[in-house]
Formats: structure tokens, sequence, C-alpha cells
């Protein structure tokens, strides 16, 4: 019976540890995020791309399963293909990778572009029984089909996977009774934007329900503090109320725009960019 006892105790234990300890992965990464402009989880999710993204150019620019993706996927989002070809520069001081990816891109659509050059002429084409016979038609595909796709970019879609990870450790992290470690690095960031704060919302699960709860409480008292600090910060603008602001009401516009849009790529503004200290 002790034994069996004990048992017990060791596996409640152990289930209670798996269920709680903060991801190590995660927590030395978060770590670092935590201490830069902007939300932290925006930060994580830019780190993760760029590492993908060598890895794209490093280990399989030459593998087909990746050509074919790329080519199904025709390239990147603007986003991505714009990083991509930075990220290889600025880690390499080289384009390779870049160039033979888009070499292999602009042989594809310059042979879809090929089949569409008679397109234009039937636009000026004024055939009234073959207009009568196109109402019976099924809908034509757009012009342009051949050169759109519903294969979503790769970096995105591994962006999304990183993203799940680190929200969901993010509220474990944030739920652990006995550890408030991820609560205070949290309280030193800029605290979540607004996307980050619903992906926690719908990927809380009953072990991280406490986490949720933390983020929610957090994010109204900064959200109730921005409101005041940007009403007064508007209401310095009048003539006659003008008094020196506080930095929290010159950097609050600035916050609004971090919260609604997440940290941008690169360079973020940081509080001396708002607006100058008018006396
Ligand atoms: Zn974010
Ligand atoms: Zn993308």
């Amino acid at each position: 019976m002790r034994n069996c006892l004990r048992k017990l105790a060791s596996i409640l234990v152990r289930l209670s540890y798996t269920d709680f300890m903060i991801n190590p992965f995660f927590a030395n990464k978060f770590e670092q995020a935590v201490k830069v402009t902007g939300c932290p989880l925006c930060f994580m999710r830019q780190q993760a791309e760029s590492k993908y993204i060598h890895s794209i150019i490093a280990d399989h620019i030459n593998d087909p399963a990746s050509r074919v993706h790329i080519i199904n996927s025709l390239g990147y989002c603007p986003t991505h293909t714009w990083k991509i070809a930075e990220v290889e520069k600025k880690e390499d001081g080289e384009s390779l990778g870049t160039s033979i990816i888009y070499e292999h891109l602009t042989l594809v659509i310059r042979e879809r572009l090929e089949k569409l050059k008679k397109y234009p002429k039937t636009l000026t084409q004024n055939n009234p029984l073959l207009k009568q016979v196109q109402k019976y038609l099924p809908q034509q595909a757009s012009p342009s089909a051949s050169l759109r796709t519903d294969t979503p970019c790769r970096v995105c879609v591994m962006a999304a996977e990183s993203d799940d990870s680190y929200v969901r450790w993010l509220l474990e992290g944030l739920s652990d009774p006995n550890n408030d470690e991820t609560r205070r690095l949290y309280r030193q960031s800029n605290r979540l934007c607004f996307d980050h704060l619903r992906q926690s919302l719908d990927k809380a699960l009953p072990a991280s329900a406490a986490g949720l709860e933390f983020l929610l409480e957090d994010s109204l008292d900064m959200l109730k503090a921005l409101d005041s600090d940007l009403r007064v910060h508007i209401s310095k603008y009048d003539y006659d109320k003008k008094a020196p602001r506080s930095e929290a009401e010159q950097f609050s516009w600035l916050r609004a725009v971090y919260f609604f849009a997440g940290r941008r790529e690169g360079e973020n503004p940081k509080p001396e960019f708002s607006d100058r200290q008018e006396n």
C-alpha cells in the first residue's frame, strides 16, 4: 500500500512538472525577446523566420522537394521575398541562393506569360455570336489565374507553426504555480501585440487557463493606462491646455501602434521617436 501511494505521488509530481515546467528552449529565447522594443513573440517569430530562411539557402536550395514547393507557391509572399534576399546578403554577403530561386521562377513565369500573349486580342474581338454562347458557358477563370496560386508561402507556414508553439509555451510558463519567472520576464516586455493576444485566447487549454487569465488582466491594465495616456496626449494639443507631457503620454501613440500592428521587421522606433516636448 505504501509503495502504491509512493508510486502515485511520483506520477503526480511528474505530471505537474511536465504540465507546468517552462520549456527550456522557449525560456532561453523569451529572456532575450523581452529586452527588445515591441511584442516579444513577434521578435521570436522574426528570429525563427531568419533561421528557417538561412536553412533554405544553406541546405535546401537544390533540394527537389523544396524547389517544387517554391514553384507551386510562386516564390514567397512579398515580406519574405525581401527577407530572403536581405538575410542571405547580410549573413553570407552574397546573393547566389536568391539568384538560383528566382532564375527558376522567372523561367516558369516567362512560359506562363507566353501563353497569355494572345489574350489582349480577345478583348477587342467583337463577335456577337461568341458573346451569346459565352453566357451559357461555365465562368472562366480570371486572365491572371495561371500567375496566381493558392499554395501559401512556405516561410509564412513555418512562421505560423512557430507562433503556435511559442504562444502555447508562453501560456504554459505563465501558468506555472511554482515558478513566476515567466510572469516576471513578461512584465519587463512591451507586452503582446493584438494578434498574439488573440492567438493566446484561441490556443489556451485547461492546463494553461491561469496563464491566459494573467495575460488578459495584464492586457486590460495596459490598455487602460494607454487609453488614459492617449487622452491626455490629445488634450495637450489644445492651445489653452498646453503643458509638459510625461514620457508615457509622449510615447502613447507609438505604444498604440506597437499594440495594433505588432513589432515590425528590422529597426523599430524607440520612445525617443515620439513627439518632441513642447513647453
Ligand atoms: Zn506580436
Ligand atoms: Zn511569407
